[in-house]
C-alpha cells in the first residue's frame, strides 16, 4: 500500500458551488509532474483565501488540492536540476489554480517552477515570506528600477497591514526609505511602526471615489488594494513618480484618469508573481534571503497548523489576517 498524507480537497457540486473537505491522498492521487516534494512548510495568501471561499474564481480544475505556494525537500526528480535531499520553494505557476497545490504531505510539480530554498533560510522562514513577500520584493524591485530610491521622497504602501503590505512596509523601511503605510486598521499603527512606517495614514483617505489629480504627496507606491485606493494613490504621486500594483483587495476595478501619467508622467507598473520568469524570482528570493530582517519576520508572521487552514482562509478574505500565516506541515493543531 503506498504511504497516504493528509490533504484538503475543492470539489465542485452539482449546482457548481464548492464544497472544501479534509482527506487522506496518496502519491498516486497527484498530477504529472517530474519532482516529488515532501511539503513542510505552506502558507495562507489572501489568494487561498479565495479559492477555498470560493469568492472568486481561483480554482479551475476540480477535485483540486488549493494552495499556491510551498517549501519542503525533493523527495525523487527526474529533472535535471532537482536531487533527493533538495531544499526547494515554490510561488505560483498555476499551483493550487489549475494544478493540486501545497495543502498536502506531497505535492508533485515541474522542476522547472522551483527554486532552491536560499542558504541559512528554513522552510518556516520562506514561507513566512511566501508569495505575498515575494511579490512584495518584486514590487521593490520595480520602484527601484524606476528610479525611485529613497532619496526621491516618500513611498505609500496600502494594505499595509496585510501580507503583501506589511513585508513592503519591512523591506522599504530597512532600505531607508521613508514609508507611508495605509491602513483600516488603527490598531495595528505599532506594529507598523516597528516592521518600518514612519508615517500611517487611515485607508478612507484613499478609498472613496477622488479628483483625478491631488496634492503630491509620494514618489512612488506599492498597492496591493486597487480600486478607488490606487486611482487615489496615483493621483497624488509627484512628478515622474512610479506606483507598482499587484494587489485588488478593495476591488479589480480602476476608477482613474490619465492625468497623473500625461500631466506628471506617473507610471503604473504591473506585478504578476504567478508567471514571473526564473530569473526575476531568483533575485526576488536572494534579496528576500539579504535584506528582509529575520526578526521583524518573526514578528509579522503567526504559525498554524494543517487543520487551521480552513478558517484562516475565510479570516483572510474577511480582512481579518494581520501580516502573514505560516503553515508548520509537521505540526498537529
Ligand atoms: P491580505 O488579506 O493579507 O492583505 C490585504 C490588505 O488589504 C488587508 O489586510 C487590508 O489592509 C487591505 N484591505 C482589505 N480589504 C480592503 C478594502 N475593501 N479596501 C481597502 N483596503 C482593504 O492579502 P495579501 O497581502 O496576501 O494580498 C494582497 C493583495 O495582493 C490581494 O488582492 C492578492 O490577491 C494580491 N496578490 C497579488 C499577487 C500578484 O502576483 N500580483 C501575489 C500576491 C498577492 P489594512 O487592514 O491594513 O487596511
Amino acid at each position: 500500500m503506498p504511504e497516504s498524507f493528509r490533504a484538503i480537497l475543492v470539489t465542485r457540486n452539482e449546482d457548481k458551488s464548492q464544497s472544501v473537505s479534509e482527506t487522506e491522498l496518496t502519491e498516486t492521487d497527484l498530477m504529472e509532474g517530474d519532482v516529488t516534494v515532501a511539503v513542510e512548510a505552506t502558507t495562507v495568501n489572501y489568494k487561498d483565501g479565495l479559492a477555498i471561499t470560493g469568492k472568486s474564481p481561483v480554482v479551475r480544475r476540480f477535485p483540486l488540492i488549493p494552495g499556491i505556494d510551498f517549501a519542503g525537500t525533493v523527495l525523487s526528480s527526474e529533472h535535471p536540476d532537482w536531487h533527493p535531499g533538495d531544499k526547494v520553494v515554490l510561488n505560483g505557476w498555476g499551483v493550487g489554480e489549475t494544478h493540486h497545490g501545497a495543502y498536502a504531505g506531497r505535492a508533485r510539480v515541474k522542476g522547472d517552477w522551483l527554486v532552491p530554498l536560499p542558504e541559512g533560510m528554513t522552510s518556516l522562514q520562506a514561507m513566512a515570506i511566501g508569495t505575498a513577500g515575494y511579490t512584495a520584493m518584486l514590487c521593490v524591485i520595480a520602484l527601484e528600477r524606476h528610479g525611485i530610491v529613497p532619496e526621491r521622497g516618500p513611498v505609500v504602501v496600502t494594505g499595509a497591514a496585510g501580507g503583501v503590505g506589511s513585508v513592503a512596509v519591512s523591506i522599504l523601511g530597512k532600505l531607508g526609505y521613508h514609508v507611508v503605510a495605509s491602513t483600516g486598521r488603527p490598531a495595528e499603527a505599532d506594529y507598523l511602526r516597528d516592521l518600518g512606517a514612519a508615517e500611517i495614514i487611515d485607508r478612507a483617505e484613499l478609498s472613496e471615489p477622488g479628483k483625478p489629480l491631488g496634492k503630491e504627496r509620494w514618489a512612488g507606491g506599492v498597492d496591493a488594494v486597487g480600486s478607488h485606493t490606487l486611482a487615489n494613490v496615483l493621483a497624488q504621486t509627484s512628478y515622474g513618480g512610479a506606483v507598482a500594483a499587484c494587489g485588488l483587495a478593495q476591488g479589480m476595478d480602476l476608477p482613474a484618469s490619465v492625468a497623473p501619467f500625461i500631466l506628471r508622467g506617473v507610471s503604473l507598473l504591473g506585478i504578476d508573481s504567478v508567471m514571473a520568469p526564473k530569473v526575476i524570482r531568483m533575485e526576488a528570493w536572494r534579496r528576500l534571503a539579504d535584506e528582509l530582517d529575520h526578526e521583524k519576520l518573526t514578528s509579522l508572521s503567526t504559525t498554524i497548523g494543517f487543520s487551521d487552514i480552513v478558517p484562516a482562509a475565510h479570516d483572510i478574505v474577511a480582512g481579518k489576517v494581520r501580516g502573514r500565516l505560516v503553515v508548520d506541515m509537521g505540526a498537529e493543531s
